[in-house]
């Protein structure tokens, strides 16, 4: 065992930005065996574990650090698996200093445990040694349909088998995983590697997936339920429309969404360079926002061999991505315009993108959101070069599924209405979580909605 500073992480090895930067392999490394549990020497094993309550789906945090300690790999697996069926995903996308390491008691005097990297360890090495979960002892009778394979829907099914129900999942693509698959780029979230892996533990505990189902065109809920015999329904569908500004050339070549673009690289394979299904790289791209979301598509057209500036309204304290992705896109050589406003995308003769024309910003008075609100500065629009515009300004949910399925209730966002507790819809049997009911959110929340769900579905069943 190393010389442990207390009050500082155990640093993690990641790939250097000057070379990460031409390649899509993953940007962080991992710890080693050694490193894990020289970090996991640092959890203090509070009596009161703040970290377990900053989880939104509760995993036992401190005992399975302590397994991580002395080296129990299946023991940790296990603690973690009664809470989670995706923890190599969530210990590598889980906004963790906002969560679990945010209210972390060591990180009151210096640096948090890194739960996310002990967590990310103890996946991947059970997954190198074979680990599986544990699947239910006894069947029930009854059948749930599943719709959507992302986060919420994968928890919602996998939590739903191990309690011995017969679960299918509708999936829309040809490919299960929501955007975990066809959003988060490979260098964050390695899909061969980590996601299908997970998909397989979910189908190994006895959940069918059936792909290229578009549930409101394939079949309607209401025949899923009626000629079909399911029992109940979760709806785990997400928030894939994308929005735009509604500024003039919007509309022109050259213009994404950065739905369309991550889904090209990441689904597609666009990244690869025998693709069938190759994307358009620009010299210099121009990517509007400053969520996670932006970062990803900046990044993914940076090592596509494209110039990448990222365009956002407010100042660096607002933007909503995560730090470490600030940081990484940062190192790795994106230009932040930051406090500027696109007001049109202009094109050349033939319709192809070749500028966007901004105002510059400036902080005023704070808006419903807490937030300083951003007021233009009198006089300000300048031009900035650029043949590719990527826009990602958020997502909200397709309308297709409460719009073909009776007296299923929808806000005026189009999310579907559900209870907090367990997501029970306005339809007796059908239940809904993730970014379908929130709008777009989080891996981690979607998951949490998923386990509700299944336990409310659990609870209905039994009646
Ligand atoms: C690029 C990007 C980066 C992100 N980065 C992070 C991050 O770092 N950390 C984090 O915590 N969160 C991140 N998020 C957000 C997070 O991925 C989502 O909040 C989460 O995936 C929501 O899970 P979900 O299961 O509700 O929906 P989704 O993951 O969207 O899955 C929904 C699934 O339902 C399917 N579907 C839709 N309609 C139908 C239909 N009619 N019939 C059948 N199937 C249907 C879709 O094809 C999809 O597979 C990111 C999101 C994006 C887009
Ligand atoms: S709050 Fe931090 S130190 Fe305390 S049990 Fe959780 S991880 Fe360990």
């Amino acid at each position: 065992m190393g010389q442990v500073d207390m009050m500082k992480k155990v640093p993690v090895s990641e790939q250097p930005a000057a070379e990460r930067a031409h390649n899509f392999q993953e940007v962080c490394l991992g710890y080693t065996r050694e490193e894990a549990m020289d970090e996991a020497t640092r959890c203090l094993n509070c009596k009161n574990p703040r970290c377990v309550s900053g989880c939104p789906v509760s995993i036992d945090i401190p005992s399975f650090i302590m397994q991580v300690k002395e080296g129990n790999v299946q023991e940790a697996y296990d603690i973690i698996s009664l809470s989670s069926s995706l923890p190599a995903v969530c210990g590598r996308v889980c906004p963790q200093e906002t969560q679990c390491e945010g209210v972390c008691v060591r990180g009151i005097k210096g640096e948090p445990v890194s739960i996310g990297k002990l967590e990310r360890f103890v996946a991947d090495t059970a997954r190198e040694m074979g680990i599986v979960p544990k699947g239910a002892d006894e069947k029930k009778n009854k059948k749930v349909a599943v719709i959507g394979a992302g986060p919420a829907g994968l928890t919602c099914a996998g939590d739903l088998a191990k309690k011995g129900y017969a679960v299918t999942i509708f999936e829309a693509l040809h490919k299960p995983g929501g955007v975990l698959m066809y959003g988060i780029p490979e260098f964050r979230l390695p899909k061969e590697a980590v996601v299908e892996k997970e998909i397989e533990n979910v189908k190994a505990l006895g959940v069918e997936i059936i792909t290229d189902f578009v549930v409101g065109r394939t079949a309607t809920i209401d025949s899923l339920m009626e000629d079909e015999g399911f029992d109940a329904v979760f709806i785990g569908s997400g928030a894939g429309l994308p929005k735009f500004m509604g500024i003039p050339g919007e509309q022109a070549l050259g213009v994404f969404s950065a739905n369309e673009y991550l889904t090209r690289s990441n689904l597609m394979g666009a990244f690869k360079e025998d693709s069938r299904t190759p994307i358009m790289v620009g010299k210099k791209t121009v990517v509007v926002g400053g969520g996670n979301v932006a970062m990803d598509a900046a990044r993914t057209a940076l090592r596509l061999g494209s110039e990448v500036t990222i365009v956002y309204r407010r100042s660096e304290e607002e933007l909503p991505a995560r730090v470490e992705e600030v940081h990484h896109a940062k190192e790795e050589g994106i230009i932040f315009n930051l406090l500027t406003n696109p007001v049109e995308i202009t094109t050349n003769e033939e319709g192809w993108v070749n500028g966007i024309d901004c105002i510059r910003m400036e902080l005023g008075e704070p808006d419903a959101s807490g937030r300083r609100r951003p007021v233009e500065i009198p006089d300000s629009r300048f031009h900035i070069e650029c043949d590719t515009v990527i826009m990602s300004l958020g997502t909200s949910p397709n309308p297709l599924i409460h719009t073909t399925t009776d007296h299923l209730d929808a806000d005026k966002h189009g999310c579907i209405i559900a209870t907090e507790d367990v997501g029970l819809t306005s339809r007796e049997g059908v239940y809904a979580g993730g970014d379908a009911v929130t709008g777009a959110a989080t891996v981690i929340l979607a998951m949490g909605a998923g386990k509700a769900a299944a336990a409310g579905i659990d609870a209905y069943l039994s009646k």
